[in-house]
């Protein structure tokens, strides 16, 4: 997958470089190729924002720059996101469906955002990280980055990618490494018995656990087995919980 960034911070993309990202970059998995918007300013100054039509607090990024950095990275398959606090939330269903483009353009605003014009013009999508506001697109980007690229092919295993939170609806399952006593707690007697089909079945009823406790929410779209869901019904009412 080929990933434009179009912002006025690239240094912050450095972050990019470390880790599992900056392995799929090294392996070519991931072309990363981060613009500077600031270098297609016509200004002698390099001047890149101004005032805002119809007064306002802040400055806006002006859409010839956006136009012309957009310009030198387009291609035929490309989809540009905004990253907006407008925009959808992005959730793990979109994670992986964007996955799957060849080619992303992400524009990050900064200051007070962007001229809407050229929004207009070249956006196909906005996506926001969340309702809150930050000073620019540049982290939620990251995130975006970070997020979509561990399923693109060989960047982690797959079996990484199958049993996590969110991935069959559900939160994970806690997990436990060495050792096998710390501080006087021990782990779960049944991760010990090598027994496999024991050992999914408490992860899946664990996972309803979690799920119920931490995110009930998650539960009204999950697909459950006739087992599984009478286990959910049981915990319900022991916890006199709900999550209707
Ligand atoms: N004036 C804008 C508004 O009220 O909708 C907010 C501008 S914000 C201060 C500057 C830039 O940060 C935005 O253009 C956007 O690129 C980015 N941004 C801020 N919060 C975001 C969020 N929650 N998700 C994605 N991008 C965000």
């Amino acid at each position: 997958m080929k990933v434009d960034v179009l912002t006025l911070f690239p240094e912050m993309f450095t972050l990019m470089k470390a880790s599992i990202i900056g392995r799929a970059i090294e392996r070519n998995l991931l072309e990363l190729n981060v613009v500077n918007m600031r270098d297609f300013s016509k200004d002698k100054h390099k001047k890149v924002d101004d005032t805002i039509y119809g007064g306002g607090a802040g400055m806006l990024i002006k859409p010839d720059i956006v136009w012309d950095s957009y310009e030198a990275v387009k291609s035929e398959k490309a989809k540009v996101i905004y990253l907006s606090p407008q925009g959808k939330t992005l959730c793990q269903s979109k994670v992986e469906s964007l996955a799957k483009e060849q080619h992303l353009i992400l524009l990050c605003g900064h200051y007070e955002g962007i001229d809407q014009r050229v929004i207009d013009k070249i956006v196909d999508e906005e996506i926001s990280i969340g309702d809150y506001i930050l000073t620019g697109g540049e982290l939620p980007a990251m995130v975006l980055i970070d997020s979509v690229s561990r399923y693109i092919d060989g960047v982690i295993t797959e079996d990484s990618t199958l049993e996590e939170s969110f991935s069959n609806g559900l939160l994970e399952y806690p997990q436990y490494t060495r050792p096998e006593v710390f501080q006087d707690m021990k782990i779960p007697e049944i991760l010990q018995s090598g027994h496999h089909e024991r050992i999914k079945e408490w992860r899946k009823q664990e996972a309803i656990r979690v799920t119920l406790e931490k995110r009930p929410d998650l539960l009204k779209n999950v697909n459950l087995s006739k087992q599984e869901k009478e286990y959910l019904e049981k915990l319900v009412k022991e916890e006199n919980k709900t999550f209707q």
